[in-house]
C-alpha cells in the first residue's frame, strides 16, 4: 500500500483502492509533538553529556515515527524486537538490541544491531560465533541487575563474568549497563546507579579495558537529569515512554515542556441508546472469565465504539472529553457512558483517548487499528 501526503489536511493516509478512506479505530500520531519531546529530552540530556537511544519498542520502530525522531537529532535507536530493527535497517543510526538475545537470534542481532545488551555467557559465545560468520565484531553492553530483578548478572558475578568474555574473539564489551523500575519497581538513585559506577572502575582496573558507555536506565531515570542528581559518570539512557508520552515512569510525573498527548487513540460509535446500568438476569462470568459487578447509576446513555480488549488496554484509555467515561471492554467492543457529554453523540461519531504506555502499545501492535502521522506546523 502506497503511503500519500494529503496536503489539505496535513495528514498521511494510506491510499487504499484508489480513493483516501479514513479508518477506525486508529492511533494519529502527532509528529510535530513527538520530535518537540525529542529535542526537549534531548538538550536536557546532552547538557549531562548524556547520550540518549530513543527506545522504539512501544510504537513497532514504525518507519514515519522513527525518521522523524532521527530528523530530530536522535542518533542511535533501541528497540527489544530484532524484527523491528530489521524494518529500519536501511535508516542512518546506531540500532541497539534491547532485549537479552535468543541463541536462536544470534545471526539476525548481529546483522540488523551495531551493539546488544547481554547476561549471558552462553548466548555471548554465540553472537561471537555469527559474528565470525559474518565477518563482523559485535559489540555488547553487559547488563548488571543492581536489584530490579530481571535482566543482568548479579553484581558479585560481573568480575568473572567479563573475565570470560574479553576471551570471546568477534565480540566487544564496550560498558556496563541496567535496567530498573521494570519488574521490580525499583527506583534508580544514587546508590544503585553509584554501584554501576563503580563496577565499571573495578572492570576497567582489573582487565586494564576502557568501556566507553555506562547505560543507566529507562524513562525512570530521567527524574535524576531533571532534578541534577544523575551521577556525571552515566553516559547514556534508553527512552521510550518519557519521550512518546511526556512523563517520566519513576513517579509518574509529567516532563516540563513536553506534550503528553502526541498519540491518540480514535474509535467509532456503533451503537448509541439509553440503558440501565445494571444487567438483567442471572450474573455469571463476563467474556474473561471474570465476576462482573455493577453500581446502580440508573439509565444512561451507552455507547458502543468499535474497539475492544484486542487493540487497547481498558485502564489505560483516558477519554479527552472529560464528560466521558469507561463502563467496560469485551474483545472488540468498548462501552462508554456519554450521558453528561455537551454534544449530543450519534452513531458515526468519533470518540478520541490519550492512552498509558500499555494501550499505547497494544494499539501499535494490533493490525486493527490504523495509524495515521501527523505533519502539524507549529503545535505550539
Ligand atoms: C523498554 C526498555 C527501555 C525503555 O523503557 P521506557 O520506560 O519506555 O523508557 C529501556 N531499556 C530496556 C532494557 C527496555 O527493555
Amino acid at each position: 500500500m502506497a503511503m500519500e501526503i494529503n496536503e489539505e489536511s496535513n495528514l498521511v493516509y494510506k491510499k487504499e483502492s484508489g480513493h483516501m478512506k479514513k479508518t477506525y479505530p486508529c492511533v494519529e500520531v502527532d509528529l510535530a509533538k513527538l520530535t518537540h519531546n525529542v529535542k526537549t529530552i534531548l538538550a536536557m540530556c546532552n547538557e549531562k553529556h548524556i547520550d540518549v537511544s530513543m527506545v522504539t519498542k512501544v510504537f513497532c520502530a514504525q518507519r514515519p515515527i522513527v525518521e522523524a525522531i532521527l530528523q530530530a537529532g536522535i542518533k542511535s535507536v533501541a528497540d527489544s524486537r530484532v524484527l523491528n530493527l530489521k524494518e529500519i535497517y536501511d535508516l542512518d543510526c546506531t540500532k541497539i538490541m534491547l532485549r537479552i538475545p535468543m541463541g536462536s537470534e544470534v545471526h539476525n542481532v548481529v546483522q540488523y544491531s551495531d551493539l546488544s545488551f547481554n547476561s549471558e555467557l552462553a548466548t555471548i559465545t554465540k553472537l561471537g560465533l555469527a559474528a565470525k560468520d559474518l565477518n563482523k565484531t559485535h559489540n555488547i553492553v553487559l547488563m548488571v541487575d543492581l536489584g530490579d530483578l530481571r535482566e543482568g548478572v548479579l553484581i558479585p558475578d560481573v568480575i568473572k563474568t567479563v573475565e570470560k568474555i574479553i576471551e570471546i574473539d568477534n565480540v566487544n564489551l564496550i560498558g556496563l549497563g541496567t535496567n530498573l523500575s521494570c519488574y521490580g519497581g525499583v527506583i534508580p538513585d544514587k546508590a544503585n546507579l553509584g554501584k554501576l559506577i563503580e563496577l565499571k572502575l573495578d572492570v576497567e582496573k582489573t582487565f586494564g579495558l576502557t568501556l566507553s558507555v555506562i547505560s543507566g536506565g529507562n524513562s525512570s531515570s530521567l527524574y535524576m537529569v531533571m532534578n541534577n542528581t544523575m551521577p556525571k559518570e552515566i553516559n547514556q539512557l534508553r527512552i521510550g515512554e518519557s519521550i512518546v508520552l511526556g512523563r517520566e515512569s519513576a513517579y509518574g510525573r509529567p516532563v516540563p515542556n513536553c506534550y503528553e498527548d502526541a498519540f491518540i487513540l480514535k474509535g467509532e460509535i456503533i451503537e448509541i441508546k439509553s440503558k440501565p446500568t445494571l444487567p438483567r438476569g442471572i450474573i455469571g462470568m463476563d467474556a474473561f472469565g471474570n465476576k462482573p459487578n455493577f453500581k446502580d447509576k440508573g439509565i444512561r446513555k451507552r455507547a458502543i465504539i468499535a474497539v475492544g480488549r484486542q487493540d487497547i488496554r481498558l485502564e489505560g484509555l483516558i477519554p479527552i472529553d472529560k464528560n466521558i467515561s469507561t463502563f467496560g471492554a469485551s474483545s472488540d467492543h468498548l462501552i462508554i457512558d456519554a450521558t453528561d457529554c455537551e454534544k449530543e453523540l450519534i452513531v458515526g461519531d468519533i470518540v478520541d483517548f490519550k492512552i498509558d504506555y500499555g494501550c499505547l502499545l497494544a494499539a501499535m501492535t494490533s493490525p486493527y487499528v490504523e495509524k495515521y502521522y501527523h505533519h502539524l506546523k507549529n503545535p505550539c
